[in-house]
């Protein structure tokens, strides 16, 4: 049965159809896309596309709900295409659909307030993957490191799996980073050292939140590499074998949530004013990606004071003599302090991921994987 010859002349995708072949959730994709960007206008622009009656009718939080439902559907159906599939055109309209709706949608008149509307940011998470793809998409177009390395090579939907999730539990994650610091050092954080902390200039006080969140994030990344309970969970973010922007969020939720909370505590303790923080928690959420990033630029007059790409990189790399090095997520400097910095001039690693390779590929395996015995 011909379905629909005009989705294949529009989308000029010859492939066949059977089951399996990724046709029918490229399908599933755009249609429940167009559905979900189609109810997010509505939202948005309800005095232009719907009317008194039935807006009377169907309550606020279902109509979220369903066009939410429509989304999330779109985008997983569209994931399943680009997987399925050997042209993309399908899954991508999809997702693209389905992105645009979360954005429209998510500036619409919520229908409780912010705090109370749960744990999940489909909102967030598309808007976050939206704005890094557009910055760093074209970035390693213009500057790649791997030129035959596109952005579809192998692992990458196991990755957008854990940017998915990583961005989807936000609201749980961001209460669990900031629960353990202000129970168990709430008593450090005094009213004397927040006035002395927070009166300093924003810009100084960003550079200290550097300085303190990097050295707990070294200590806690050398521990992570160090005992065997917990190289189980880090070793998830090790087993990429391929380096670009998205390979950075292959993170275990253990991983993320202990280097998160811990981090917080000295930014906490010390008490620096919230725009300093945000500032950080921007910087960090660009900075973070980008030396993942498939990107050769050259910074060799930047190498000593700020994490680059290479630097980074050579902590992936699968070679003897680079492992266990390079723990600093933004100061290579405090590598060298500890006699752990490895960055051979103007080199880069030949290949990356865990020599032994123990970790499985796919979300829900890489999820399990540690508590197993496996490996
Ligand atoms: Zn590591
Ligand atoms: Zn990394």
């Amino acid at each position: 049965m011909d379905l629909d010859p005009i989705f294949k002349r529009v989308f000029g995708d010859d492939e066949p159809e059977r089951l399996g072949s990724g046709w029918w959730s490229g399908v599933t994709a755009v249609f429940f896309g167009m559905l979900g960007l189609f109810g997010a206008l509505c939202l948005r622009y309800p005095e232009w596309l719907t009317t008194p009656s039935v807006r009377a009718a169907v309550p606020l939080a279902l109509a979220h709900g369903l066009i939410q439902g429509s989304l999330a559907l779109s985008f997983l159906a569209g994931l399943l295409s680009g997987l399925l599939r050997k042209r993309k055109v399908l899954g991508l309209t999809g997702v693209t659909f389905a992105l645009l709706g979360s954005l429209i949608g998510s500036s619409a008149p919520p229908p409780a307030a912010l705090g109370e509307r749960g744990v999940f940011g489909l909102d967030w998470f598309a808007l976050n993957l939206l704005l890094t793809a557009l910055v760093f998409v074209p970035m390693e177009r213009a500057f790649p490191l791997r030129p035959e390395q596109g952005p579809f090579r192998p692992g990458w939907t196991t990755d957008v799996a854990h940017f998915f999730v990583s961005h989807l539990l936000v609201q749980v994650s961001l209460f669990t980073t900031l629960a353990p610091a202000r129970v168990m050092f709430g008593w450090a954080a005094t009213p004397e050292l927040r006035a002395l902390a927070s009166s300093q200039p924003l810009l100084l006080q960003f550079l200290e939140i550097v300085l303190v969140a990097d050295l707990t994030e070294y200590a806690v990344h050398r521990l992570f590499h160090g005992v065997p309970f917990l190289w189980r969970f880090h070793a998830i973010h090790h087993s990429a074998q391929a380096m670009d922007w998205l390979a950075g969020s292959r993170l275990h939720l253990v991983d993320i949530l202990l280097t998160r909370g811990l981090t917080f505590v000295p930014i906490f303790v010390l008490g620096f004013s919230e725009g300093a923080v945000y500032a950080y928690l921007v910087f960090v959420s660009f900075h973070a990606v980008f030396i993942h990033a498939n990107v050769r630029l050259d910074m060799a007059r930047l190498e000593d004071w700020i994490a680059t790409p290479r630097f980074h990189h050579w902590h992936h790399s699968a070679a003897a003599e680079a492992v266990d090095r390079n723990f600093a997520v933004h100061l290579p400097a405090i590598d060298r302090i500890f006699g752990t910095h490895y960055a051979p001039k103007g080199r880069w690693p030949d290949s990356y991921g865990i020599s032994t390779n123990p970790v499985p590929e796919g979300y829900v395996e890489q999820a399990v994987w540690p508590f197993t015995g496996r490996g």
